[in-house]
């Protein structure tokens, strides 16, 4: 009988790309091939990675450090096309092979950050950083490689090492019934109603809650269900106050309603495992932890940052309030103004002040144009510029490539963008790169990729964005442009691999070019007549954009601030809720405004470990872009060209090379203010 044949990883087209313009060749991966390769690759990096480890040689940067980051690239191919696969263009035999991946592929980059033999390696060449007279860039890579290894717990003796492993057990599978225990109570609950029930509501939300009650098995009635999808627009036309209260009460009760799926319990022991770790790893406490490879470093920093913000959101939405109360009593009612007033009565303060409507706007906003668009300001700051290639086969026929190039006419790399909605896509829009740009070895050419969800229009007819999606697709970009532009010598810190209060920054930014008078005036023509978007419009929709800043700030930094209250104490609260509420005590939180997402429901934090002691980070980025911005706004020049080289150089094609705050200072002379966030978000 012949032996089964082994995986030629050095011949197949999942882990050599030899299709056109550098790409896989699509036409020759078959849904099949993904297992057999992954495990290959798998069992190669192992070896890879026990040669180095055993190496007889004095450690050096080229045979540890460069060897490391250089190693695995077969299973950075498989695992690149795989997870665009799983993402953008799945199946159910996709889905299967996602979750047998996940675990090996998680196991297997634990051992090795748990190599005793390669830790020796990279603590040796540590140790003697100063005499190796390394580049900037080699320092910090060394400097992150090692410290990324003690947080992993290298340096812990092995009951340290294992009680650590244990920790990390518990909290991972705490976090799952986190989430679990969430979706159990959003999904078990809600509230069937009739066609008189529906008063205020507009079309889109009543198909919506019919379709819910159906898919509930109550066919032709409408159910307010606590996704926040329905939710929120539910308790923001809902003309039924008693309606507004009940669905109120049950969205902000949500993971606390006793009984199995209570996640009380679940967040005392989540909470006090990580105050355990960060002590087994020397930290003051979990935020100390979680921030040290941050641009915000300490929670002190945090603070500095969310203090004065929140006190301008509680003067605005408490001068907010006073109006809407107004509004309240004008329309009869005599109730003492609550929590689920807010939304109701803010929306009929939005129609009174701006009247207009979005489907004023889409007209405007060609997808197309708004494509050009993306494109024409990254050629105006940047120098670079795009041409499609038709006919080249990629992950599924509606993806697009494009070609792009330095101002010189040299090859810098790809972009591939794939935008309509289908239903092996999942939802939302992303970044992600098939293959990062560095110079590192042979060195490598960043292929970026964008995937939208946008509506696909009829045959012939042009698909139009609204003004939230035309900024998503800008957003998107912006990331793109991270990792297109990237200059850097490692492949670790290409891109978009810098801190999570970081990483926004060049996408949000690059949304603010969307509105630039001259952008519009040029890009935003109307879909029949051609012509541009009227002046009045523009500055309806610039000026509707500030509207309801207080509640949506207070709401989101009461929770930034309880994220930060649970993470910065050395020891862990035995009753999360109590401090809970007495965190909120302290800082006057109005009872008029709940938390954005409350402790037993704050996924952010609980459901896994993304944003603990993060949630923070929104509006660090949003605090940078707003002054990145002002920076343009200041010379008078939205394109400004030394300001845009100096952005280019230190944030689009700097990566994670430096400290994100050596960066910002080399780009903006200065560490960013709140200021121009607060004046951004109509605070001040
Ligand atoms: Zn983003």
């Amino acid at each position: 009988m012949p032996m089964p044949s082994a995986v030629d990883l050095a011949a197949h087209p999942l882990t050599i790309w030899q299709g056109p313009l550098g790409l896989p060749d699509f036409t020759r991966i078959g849904d099949g091939d993904f297992s057999g390769v992954f495990d290959a690759a798998l069992t190669a990096h192992e070896a890879e990675i026990e040669t180095i480890a055993d190496s007889a040689e004095t450690p050096t940067i080229e045979n540890t450090l460069a060897a490391l980051e250089l190693g695995g690239e077969p299973l950075d191919h498989v695992s690149s096309i795989f997870w665009c696969r799983a993402g953008a263009h799945t199946n159910e035999a996709i889905q299967a092979l996602e979750r047998d991946i996940s675990p090996k592929m998680s196991r297997h980059f634990s051992a090795i950050s748990m190599n005793e033999r390669l830790f020796a390696r990279i603590d040796d060449l540590y140790r003697r950083r100063d005499a190796l007279k390394l580049d900037a860039e080699t320092l910090r890579v060394l400097e992150k490689t090692w410290k990324n290894f003690v947080r992993s717990g290298a340096k812990l003796d092995a009951a340290g090492k294992k009680r650590l492993a244990a920790i990390n057990e518990e909290l991972s599978s705490l976090g799952t019934n986190f989430g679990q225990n969430l979706l159990a109570d959003e999904r078990d609950w809600a509230l069937f109603l009739d066609a008189a029930d529906l008063a205020g509501l507009p079309e889109f939300l009543k198909s919506a809650m019919a379709e819910a009650a159906e898919m509930r098995g109550q066919k032709g009635r409408y159910a307010v269900t606590l996704s926040r999808s329905i939710y929120e627009p539910f308790s923001t036309f809902s003309e039924r106050r008693d309606l507004r209260e009940i669905a109120f009460r049950a969205f902000t009760m949500r993971g606390q309603n006793g009984g199995a799926t209570d996640n009380t319990a679940v967040v005392r022991d989540m909470l006090r495992l990580r105050a355990e770790k960060a002590k087994l790893l020397g930290y003051a406490s979990y935020a100390a932890l979680k921030l040290d490879d941050t641009m915000a470093k300490t929670p002190e920093a945090v603070h500095r940052l969310l203090d004065p913000v929140w006190e301008k959101a509680l003067e605005k939405a408490t001068s907010d309030q006073i109006e809407l109360q107004r509004l309240a009593a004008e329309a009869g009612s005599n109730e003492q103004f609550a929590a689920w007033d807010w939304r109701f009565y803010q929306e009929k303060l939005r129609a009174e002040k701006f009247a207009f409507d979005e489907a004023e706007l889409k007209p405007y906003l060609q997808l197309d144009r708004i494509i050009d668009a993306c494109f024409d300001v990254a050629t105006k700051l940047f120098g670079i510029t795009f041409e499609e290639k038709k006919g080249i086969a990629t992950w599924h026929p509606e993806a697009r490539v494009f070609v792009v190039r330095n101002a010189d006419g040299s090859e810098r790399g790809l972009f591939l963008a794939d935008y309509f909605a289908r239903p092996s896509k999942r939802s939302g829009a992303w970044m992600s790169a098939l293959k990062s740009g560095y110079k590192l070895g042979d060195g490598s050419r960043p292929v970026i990729y964008n995937i939208m969800n946008f509506a696909k229009p009829p045959e012939g007819e042009a698909a139009l964005l609204s003004v939230d999606e035309a900024k998503t697709l800008f957003h998107e970009f912006g990331h793109a442009l991270h990792g297109m532009l990237t200059e850097v010598t490692w492949p670790s810190v290409a891109g978009t691999s810098v801190s999570r209060d970081f990483v926004e920054l060049p996408s949000q930014l690059y949304e603010h070019w969307l509105t630039v008078p001259a952008v519009l005036e040029k890009h935003a023509l109307h879909v029949k007549t051609g012509k541009p978007m009227p002046k009045a419009l523009v500055d309806k929709m610039l000026a509707a954009r500030t509207f309801g800043a207080g509640f949506a700030t207070v709401e989101f930094t009461a929770s930034a601030l309880v994220d930060m209250a649970y993470h910065a104490r050395p020891d862990a609260p035995q009753e999360p809720l109590r401090f809970e509420a007495e965190t909120l005590k302290k800082l006057n939180m109005p009872d008029t405004i709940a938390m954005r997402h409350r402790t037993p429901h704050f996924g952010h934090i609980f459901a896994g470990d993304g944003y603990s002691a993060g949630y923070y980070s929104y509006m660090w980025s949003e605090v940078l872009d707003a002054d990145a911005f002002a920076a343009f706004e200041e010379t008078g020049d939205p394109f400004n060209p030394a300001l845009a080289e100096r952005l280019r150089k230190n944030i689009y094609a700097a990566g994670g090379s430096k400290d994100p705050e050596e960066l910002y200072t080399a780009f903006r002379g200065k560490m960013p203010s709140p200021e121009a966030m607060m004046i951004k978000r109509g605070l001040v």
